[in-house]
């Protein structure tokens, strides 16, 4: 837990969010800003900065946010047109919350990536 971490904050309930999933280590919630009819991001409840951070330590936490992310597309119905699961990762991955989250992305045709 990181005082200072929006994500942190959120997975510890000190802002309020509604948690579409929950465990012990993770949980989902709806991006404040979707950029897809359905748009949710899983977060560990570790505070970890990033994609670099996983290493082999955090190898099944990483598969577990993967698994997450595709139970909640499969619940929320996706599975048949598809849908996008991605991590950005610093500056030129577009990163803008220094704490690890997947993004799950659906619900329309997403296009190329670019
Ligand atoms: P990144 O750009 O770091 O990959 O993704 C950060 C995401 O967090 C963005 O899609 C942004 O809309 C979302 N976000 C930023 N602040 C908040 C917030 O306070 N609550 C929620 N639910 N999402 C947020
Ligand atoms: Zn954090």
């Amino acid at each position: 837990m990181a005082a200072d971490c929006l994500f942190c904050r959120i997975a510890g309930g000190s802002i309020p969010a509604a948690k579409l999933y929950e465990d012990d280590r993770c949980i989902a919630i709806a991006d404040i800003a979707p950029k897809a009819p359905l748009h949710l991001l899983v977060l560990p409840k570790e505070h970890l900065v990033g994609a670099p951070d996983i290493d082999g330590s955090r190898e099944a936490l990483a598969g577990h946010l993967l698994k997450v992310a595709a139970d909640l597309a499969r619940e929320k119905g996706l599975e048949p047109d598809g849908y996008r699961i991605v991590i950005n990762s610093g500056d030129h991955g577009g990163q803008t919350v220094g704490h690890l989250h997947v993004h799950l992305l659906g619900g329309r045709p997403l296009g190329a990536m670019g």
